[in-house]
């Protein structure tokens, strides 16, 4: 089955060519837009076709909206892959799409409205049955407020952007002292960044566990999950190091989650691919948000559950129904990804864009590497840091770990700095090593970074 003839990529580096790599796999042609500084990069190149879209800043070529709307009525395409970042989680974008009869592979633009406010979801998800954490229900409206909801909760307590992503703007609070001037300096960061000053205060886990879990839905409701992953290991509320599937899963506990995630995506009549967020702590979970989207670390849940999820999202969005249930899903051995930034760790990860001067990239058992870069390239400044993904798969975690140790030492990447001496640390670390990570491990362990 093919889904579509054309399809347009409406995003750069390494996803853009994932996406391709399965448009190659099912003979749909694809279409890449890039900007200026982008003209020679690999996903260009990959592409059948491609559109210069704009000037470097985002906001003129990877987020304008009309003007992909432009190049893919003028290529002819079906559909539009939004990849991840940019226009991926646009509502308006995925209506636009729609408008012009152009299919935009993701949930439905409402969907992701709904889910774009962390507060409208978790009221959904509260109605729903599934544990959300406490905090004020809706927008913070004054500080009497703030200070009543956070004295009952107990400190410490968080400020959170409604429309937050990218772990922007989130500002952590102690005592009472500190919540009005926390509450404004959200509120400044939220309105600058994602153009709604919405805040909203809930409890501050100590140490909690990031665990999510991918989902699959149709349009006529069915919804299975592709199991758990750990993403604990993070830096300024970033994920740098995913596991799949998560080192202390139950069944028990997988039974409870898996159950909540499917009850999320059931409410927010959902349809593709995506992922629930989840916090975890002391035996209890709690739903953090809903990704909408294709996510940086699905690579390992497709390495544990052998499901293409980019060719998924391409069937569901073309109308199929998800083609199997969930007693027909199994995982088998464990997966990690090390995300390969170019920053540097031992400066509060500071971007180190360049040139490439050496390349060469890992091979052999158990390794996927996803990259867009190569061998005298230059990383622009523009976008985003992560330039490649590093993913080991095994029979066993302990097998995994040494594949990737394995791996990161084979990887040549000079001319830049780049986080793979921190995953060398990572891998090495004991309490990694025994599978004991929380969302403060990087502050904690002071893992040896050179
Ligand atoms: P964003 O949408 O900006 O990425 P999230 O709500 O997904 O933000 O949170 C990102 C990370 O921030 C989490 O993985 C976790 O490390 C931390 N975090 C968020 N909310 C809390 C909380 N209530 N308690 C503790 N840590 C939190």
């Amino acid at each position: 089955m093919k889904y579509f003839d054309k399809v347009l990529i409406a995003n750069r580096g390494e996803i853009a060519i994932r996406v391709m790599r399965a448009c190659k796999e099912l003979g749909i042609e694809s279409v890449a837009i890039y900007s200026t500084v982008d003209q020679n990069s690999l996903h260009v190149k990959y592409a059948d076709e491609s559109f210069l879209v704009g000037e470097a800043p985002p906001s003129k070529s990877y987020l304008n909206i009309e003007r992909i709307i432009d190049i893919a009525k003028k290529s002819g395409v079906e559909a539009i892959h939004p990849g991840y970042g940019f226009l991926a989680e646009n509502a308006d974008f995925a209506k636009r799409c729609l408008e012009e009869g152009i299919v935009f592979i993701g949930p439905f633009w409402k969907t992701i409205e709904a889910m774009g406010s962390k507060i409208g979801a978790k009221h959904m998800m509260r109605k729903a049955g599934v544990p959300v954490l406490p905090g004020t229900p809706d927008g913070v409206t004054s500080i009497d407020e703030a200070k009543k909801v956070a004295a009952e909760i107990g400190y410490p307590v968080i400020v959170k952007a409604s429309a937050g992503g990218g772990g922007i703007g989130m500002q952590i609070v102690n005592d009472e002292d500190g919540l009005e001037s926390a509450l404004s300096t959200g509120m400044r960061i939220a309105e600058s960044a994602f153009g709604d000053p919405t805040v909203f205060i809930e409890k501050y886990l100590i140490k909690p566990r990031h665990i999510e879990f991918q989902v699959l839905a149709d349009r006529r409701g069915h919804v299975v999950h592709l199991y758990d992953r750990e993403c604990s290991i993070q830096r300024r509320h970033q994920k740098l190091v995913e596991e799949a599937p998560c080192p202390i899963m139950t069944p028990h506990l997988r039974e409870r989650m898996s159950a909540s995630a499917i009850a999320v995506a059931k409410a927010c009549h959902y349809a593709n691919a995506g992922t629930v967020e989840f916090l975890y702590s002391g035996g209890n979970y709690y739903f953090m948000e809903m990704n909408t989207r294709l996510q940086v670390e699905h690579t390992i849940t497709e390495l544990i559950t052998g499901i293409d999820i980019v060719r998924q999202q391409m069937a569901i969005a073309s109308g199929e129904d998800v083609a199997f249930d969930q007693q027909d899903i199994s995982i088998r051995g464990h997966a990690i990804e090390c995300r390969i930034n170019a920053e540097d760790p031992l400066h509060n990860f500071a971007a180190d864009p360049g040139k490439i001067v050496r390349y060469r990239s890992p091979g052999g058992p158990g390794i996927r590497v996803d990259s867009g870069i190569h061998m005298g390239y230059s990383i622009p400044t523009n976008y985003d840091s992560m330039i490649s993904k590093l993913c080991a798969y095994g029979a066993t975690r302990q097998e995994t770990i040494e594949r990737m140790r394995r791996a990161i030492y084979e990887y040549v990447i000079l001319g830049v700095k780049t986080t793979l001496p921190l995953h060398h640390a990572i891998m090495h670390n004991p309490h990694f090593v025994e599978g004991d990570t929380h969302t403060h491990f990087l502050q904690e362990e002071h893992v040896q970074r050179n």
